[in-house]
């Protein structure tokens, strides 16, 4: 891996490209754990799911109403009540000519039966029912495997099981599934200054917020964290919990010191012990990225400014987790809105600010900034509900311009 850095690559490296880069010098974690289906939300499927079953198992009704067939609607004649049929309590018997059976949302269509009329469209008296109205043959009656027929492939590999693929799991019937490994991800803060909240501030000190914010999100992605803790700037302490973090972790998580200030040892510990794939990019916020390997540990420094952080942690570390991880996914979903008010931008770096977006009477959308764009500002971040993307060589975007952006509320942040 070549080693770059601010000096001998002048200018600074394009987003897409430093981003392809670092996925291609990934690789993914491939172990399997079956795990039981409460343990497995936010976990990724090893391998692909087919049904065990036909979902569902047998033909049911969409409506609560009168099981009947079709051939005998028609002549306006009332039908023969004969039995019930409830949800877990099939009807046994044969539903035969001129006959019917109350039937409930859910409960098995009774044999002979094929088509279903909601109660509100008949009259019932004594045990005799009259369907009112037209009636479509086969209507109300979900039918066997419409869902899903035994055998179908239902979800592949690394895919991301939330409650709506936990919901569709358990509706298998399946009890265990196979889900990845969870990524081992090692999480540090580095700085004299940062202390944990609940600690006294001695002058020049402020709280450690990334760590919380990032193991937050590391912890929504389903991934084992080892926290670390704060690790003073010495390089020697750097070095010492480095290694010892590479020796059982995927992946290193940091932040601070990967700057070019006096007391950023973090990239200087990782070239003495590692090796670094880019730390300049032309991005902002999140500038002084860095990225590496310690020995087969992949390595995230990410800066201190709690924005940029966050940010280079969004658009840099998650894909690569997403990548060591097998992760299917198709990147995030970008959107088009109009800028409401201007968006201060210089060109040269892609600048992804923090916007508020919303729809506007006429349907169609509108973004401001949320509150100040400074990376130190995390107050403002909190605001915000998605990420503008203005593209590197853009300036000044005015009022009525279109902006592309992604939402970031109800994500993992
Ligand atoms: P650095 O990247 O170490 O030069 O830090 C840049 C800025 O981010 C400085 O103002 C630091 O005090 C601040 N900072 C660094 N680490 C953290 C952290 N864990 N939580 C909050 N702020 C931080
Ligand atoms: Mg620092």
């Amino acid at each position: 891996m070549a080693i770059q850095d601010c000096c001998s690559q002048p200018g600074l490296r394009p987003f897409a490209d430093a981003r392809a880069d670092m996925l291609n010098r990934l690789e993914m974690v491939a172990e399997t754990d079956f795990v039981p289906l409460e343990r497995a939300l936010n976990q990724l499927l090893a391998e692909p799911v087919a049904s065990p079953l036909d979902v569902p198992s047998f033909a049911n009704s969409a409506m609560d109403g009168y099981a009947l067939r079709a051939e005998d609607i028609g002549d306006g004649r009332g039908l023969e009540l004969i039995g019930t049929s409830l949800a877990g309590h099939p009807f046994t018997g044969r539903v035969g000519p001129g006959q019917c059976v109350r039937i409930m949302t859910g409960a098995a269509m009774p044999l002979g039966a094929d088509t279903v009329v909601m109660q509100e469209n008949c009259r019932s008296e004594h045990n005799i029912v009259t369907p009112c109205g037209p009636v479509r043959p086969g209507q109300h009656v979900r039918q066997a495997a419409e869902d899903l027929a035994q055998g179908e492939a239902v979800f592949g590999a690394g895919m991301r099981i939330n409650a709506r693929v936990l919901s569709v799991l358990a509706s298998l019937g399946l009890e265990q599934v196979p889900v990845r490994r969870p990524l081992r991800v090692a999480l540090l803060s580095t700085g004299d200054e940062l202390k944990e909240p609940g600690e006294l501030l001695a002058p020049g000190d402020i709280y450690d917020s990334n760590r919380i914010g990032l193991g937050a999100m590391l912890t929504r992605l389903g991934v084992e964290i080892t926290d670390y803790g704060i690790i003073r700037d010495d390089p020697e302490r750097i070095r010492e919990v480095l290694l010892k973090a590479a020796a059982r972790a995927d992946a290193i998580i940091t932040s601070g010191g990967v700057s070019v200030g006096d007391a950023d040892y973090t990239r200087q510990v990782l070239e003495e012990v590692g090796e670094i794939g880019f730390w300049k990019l032309a991005i902002k916020p999140g500038k002084p990225f860095a990225f590496g390997h310690i020995g087969r540990c992949a390595f995230f420094g990410l800066p201190g400014n709690p924005v940029s952080a966050a940010v280079t942690f969004h658009l840099l570390a998650r894909p690569a987790l997403a990548k060591m991880a097998g992760e299917r996914s198709s990147g995030p979903l970008l959107l088009q809105a109009r800028a409401l008010m201007p968006f201060r931008k210089t060109p040269g770096r892609m600048d992804f600010q923090r916007g508020i977006v919303a729809p506007q009477a006429d349907g169609s959308l509108g973004a401001v900034p949320a509150g100040s764009q400074s990376s130190a500002v995390y107050s403002a971040m909190a605001e915000a509900n998605c990420l503008l993307h203005l593209e590197q060589d853009r300036g000044d975007v005015a009022a009525g311009e279109t902006v592309t952006l992604e939402l970031i509320d109800g994500l993992y942040w």
